[in-house]
């Protein structure tokens, strides 16, 4: 039960940071009629700012279906298409992937799987000789795939961070944990009460106290900025991905580093892409930019979702790696049912499978 004379001044959620995972989670909790504040210190290299954005159901050398593909992604294009009415604003681009086949034998089997249920939503058509548009390498053809594109990342947190300073619960700055007081039934911050606290930190969930027990893996990746004279409109990937920016731009990335010292785009980075890309276009670029930041990955490769061990009003709302686009639409909807309820998380990625590692810390 909460403390009568608190619960006057009690506002709903305290959330830290708006990045992808933020952004949505706090658009969803507005919806609500939740009262929300939302502290976030924008960085230049956070994951969202620096992500490509792309949403892919077949991956993978193997191109295999990626975890759950039939559950998240039918449910993609919906959700970021409402939100850009919502926000007012446009940043999804459903524009589909093509990838190229590297043998006969790939070929043969994609064709094949275009009469099985399992694949067909995600089969937009089989290619089987190379694309006119563009040259790559790509001789036994390719797929073109369905439910694929990418979410410009930076224009839909700049609608979410608008909307929000319009409803005047945004705050551009630091949370500093020195002025958090966790009660029984709620929490302070700099002397405001909320009944719940979410954390949507990304990777800094590592430098905080109350969840830096995590199994969290964080990985850095660059991406490129380039000038292409030939125009495509759809995304090329095959160990590399090409997306349209604008009538003359591309960005190509990524590469994926468990070790690093710093944020900051190198020049080896550039040559591992570079080469890649080699691999696969058979254009002219050149290169205008690069960028880097790094991934909020876990062990595992599952979100990390739900309640703190201790606290019962305390949560995370994190560890969505390299796949946040697809991931968050889907697993803050369950979030939210969780909230209310305090059911609907799947196993998988509820927190409370690493409520052992909290315990023998
Ligand atoms: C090179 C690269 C390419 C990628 N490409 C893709 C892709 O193609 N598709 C895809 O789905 N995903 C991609 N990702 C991953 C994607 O960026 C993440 O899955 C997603 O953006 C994570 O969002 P987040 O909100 O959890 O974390 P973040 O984006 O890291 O956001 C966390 C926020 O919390 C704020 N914060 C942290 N601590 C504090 C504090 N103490 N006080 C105030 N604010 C704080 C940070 O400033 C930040 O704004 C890529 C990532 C990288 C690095």
């Amino acid at each position: 039960m909460v403390n009568h004379k608190i619960s006057e001044y009690l506002k709903d959620y305290l959330i830290i940071g708006h990045g992808l995972a933020g952004a949505v989670l706090s658009q969803q909790l507005l919806e609500k009629q939740q009262q929300i504040t939302v502290l976030d210190l924008p960085t230049s290299n956070h994951s969202s700012s620096v992500a490509a954005g792309l949403y892919n159901p077949v991956t993978g050398r193997k191109m295999v279906k990626t975890w759950m593909a039939d559950e998240l992604f039918p449910v993609i294009e919906p959700f970021y298409r409402q939100l850009e009415q919502h926000l007012n604003s446009s940043f999804l681009l459903d524009i589909g992937i093509y990838r190229p086949f590297v043998s006969f034998e790939e070929q043969n089997d994609w064709d094949a799987k275009q009469s099985d249920d399992k694949y067909t939503p995600f089969i937009k058509s089989i290619r089987k000789k190379n694309l006119d548009s563009v040259s790559l390498h790509d001789p036994f053809g390719g797929i073109h795939l369905n439910h694929a594109g990418f979410v410009k990342i930076p224009q839909l947190l700049r609608a979410s961070r608008a909307a929000l300073i319009q409803a005047h619960v945004c705050e551009e700055k630091y949370f500093d944990q020195s002025q958090l007081k966790i009660k029984s039934d709620h929490i302070t911050y700099e002397n405001i009460a909320y009944r719940r606290l979410i954390f949507c930190n990304g990777i800094e969930a590592l430098q905080t106290e109350l969840f830096g027990w995590l199994p969290m893996h964080p990985v850095k990746g660059e991406i490129l900025k380039a000038k292409m004279g030939k125009k495509i409109t759809t995304i090329l990937n095959r160990g590399v991905f090409i997306l349209p920016l604008d009538h003359e731009h591309v960005r190509i990335g990524s590469n994926y580093q468990n070790h690093f010292d710093n944020i900051l785009p190198t020049e080896k980075g550039k040559e591992e892409i570079l080469q890649r890309l080699n691999g696969v276009l058979n254009e002219p670029v050149t290169i205008v930019d690069s960028t880097a930041g790094v991934r909020p990955a876990t062990k595992d490769r599952r979100p990390i979702i739900g309640k703190h061990p201790e606290y019962e009003h305390i949560y995370i709302f994190n560890g969505f790696g390299s796949k946040g686009v697809s991931l968050i639409p889907y697993f803050s909807k369950q979030f939210m049912t969780y909230l209310e309820t305090e059911n609907g998380l799947i196993h998988d990625v509820n927190v409370s499978r690493y409520y052992k590692a909290y315990n023998s810390r």
